[in-house]
């Protein structure tokens, strides 16, 4: 089976190497092709996502190291772009003057419908995610998962990103304290974010960085909720969110495994610069 990943960040963002250090390595390891998705910068400053004043810089080096290998490795240009309802703008003000080959949508940061502030959900931190869930929602564990969810719906049917990112990475600092991913209500949600896909489109990303990052013990999103994907004919993509040029491949061998014992016959990559079926073996 080939080996391609779409889902990467370089020191643009929160990565570690330069973009050249992760085409050396995917040349070396023989990848089919190679996609860059910094973080988009928001209208406020964060530890992990790319500035505005970069984003010019970021996407000129990445459309040159694309020439540059051009006969031996297909490389393309992404943003990995954050949704915060009100907050962060329309994906369009990222496609437009940029040109992407594909977006990410992923949602890092949620807002409580009745209060100032915003839930990192993502990062190293439980502690970070344990107080935003206090002092935002207090503490009241349905509201604040029920509104992650609602955001991605609205992110998924208002922006059309291209492919939806790591769509249950709720559940990562939650390990079964807050919630169980079998409780009804729980299901209902993430039910309702599978309609909205199949009714709009999209691919989803089956991201492998809570194994081997050791955060989490299933995929995101995990097998449950891929085998609702695979009965809707819903299409995915394998990524691996590789922060280092060394995680470029992490567990994708072992996903592919995985997604055949549930029955998927096929993952999305891209050929030519457009999204195709690459059979699973
Ligand atoms: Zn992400
Ligand atoms: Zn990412």
């Amino acid at each position: 089976m080939i080996h391609f990943n779409y889902h990467t960040h370089t020191r643009f963002c929160d990565g570690k190497s330069d973009p050249t250090a992760y085409v050396q390595e995917a040349l070396r390891q023989g990848m089919h092709s190679l996609g860059f998705s910094a973080h988009s910068p928001l209208p406020f400053d964060t530890p992990f996502a790319l500035h505005w004043d970069k984003v010019d810089e970021y996407c000129r080096l990445i459309r040159d190291l694309g020439q540059e290998y051009k006969d031996r490795l297909p490389v393309y240009l992404s943003l990995e772009i954050d949704y915060i309802p009100g907050i962060s703008e329309d994906f369009s003000h990222l496609r437009t003057p940029y040109p992407l080959d594909y977006t990410i949508g992923s949602v890092h940061l949620v807002q409580p419908p009745d209060r100032e502030g915003l839930w990192f959900i993502d990062g190293s931190l439980q502690e970070i995610y344990d107080s935003g869930l206090k002092d935002l929602f207090d503490g009241d564990v349905r509201k604040a998962v029920a509104t992650y969810y609602h955001n991605m719906n609205r992110m998924i049917g208002g922006q059309r990103p291209t492919i939806i990112g790591h769509m249950d990475k709720i559940k990562m600092h939650n390990k079964g304290r807050f919630f169980t991913e079998d409780e009804p209500w729980y299901i209902r949600l993430v039910e309702e974010t599978l309609d909205t896909i199949q009714e709009t489109g999209g691919i989803v990303e089956v991201n492998t960085r809570g194994i081997y990052k050791k955060r989490s013990e299933d995929l995101y999103p995990g097998k449950p909720i891929l085998q609702s994907i695979r009965k809707r004919n819903v299409p995915v993509t394998i990524s691996t969110d590789a922060h280092r040029p060394e995680e470029l491949t992490a567990y994708f061998d072992e996903t592919v495994k995985i997604l055949t014992e549930i029955g998927f016959r096929s993952v999305m990559y891209l050929e030519d610069g457009k999204w195709e079926e690459c059979a699973l073996c």
